[in-house]
């Protein structure tokens, strides 16, 4: 599935006051029928914001709303900058600054990357512009191939390891050999 699509709802026939989002009941908070389902509700009021967050192209809405197009890591107004670029010649002076010709000036990064487990919550997300956006990716991407080159040393230690051990039982056997029947 593509990290720039919204997920599926996980309960899309969950019936009347159960939650679509969650599953469980919808229950009234208070008044006479306290405690039971409130069969006129389909959603948590939390569950709606949760779906919300989990669709990346809302995600991206709200970021811009908060972050205004700032980069978090250096400082570049994207905005003020797409304005400055504007007009002739503006592919070349985009290129000449680490931007791509056309497009957007800001990517909306993950702070934990999804691939390590980190999610579309907006606490999780910030502006960075794109040649810093592809600094930290590249960044990433030389950790977790560390990371695998630093597992697989690991398991071929824990192999030689293995083969060390079954050869000093060998020998030790072979040193003290049990009396053989004659
Ligand atoms: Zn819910
Ligand atoms: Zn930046």
């Amino acid at each position: 599935m593509s990290a720039h699509r919204r997920p599926p709802i996980p309960y899309p026939d969950a019936p009347r006051g159960s939650c679509r989002w969650c599953g469980e009941p919808i229950l009234h908070p208070k008044g006479e029928r306290a405690g039971e389902p409130n069969r006129r509700r389909r959603w948590h009021p939390h569950c709606v914001d949760a779906f919300n967050a989990s669709d990346p192209r809302e995600a991206r809405r709200r970021v811009r709303r908060r972050d205004r197009g700032i980069c978090a890591a250096c400082g570049t107004d994207t905005v003020a900058l797409r304005r400055a670029l504007r007009g002739r010649g503006e592919r070349a002076r985009r290129r000449s600054r680490g931007f791509k010709p056309r497009g957007s000036l800001w990517e909306l990064d993950h702070i934990v990357p999804l691939v390590d487990g980190g999610s579309h919550d907006e606490r999780n997300l910030q502006t960075l512009c794109t040649p810093c956006h592809t600094r930290k990716s590249a960044g990433e991407a030389r950790e977790r191939a560390q990371r695998r080159r630093g597992d697989a040393e690991d398991t071929l230690l824990a192999r030689a390891d293995e083969v060390l051990a079954r050869s000093e039982t060998l020998l030790a056997s072979l040193r003290s050999p049990d009396p053989e029947p004659r």
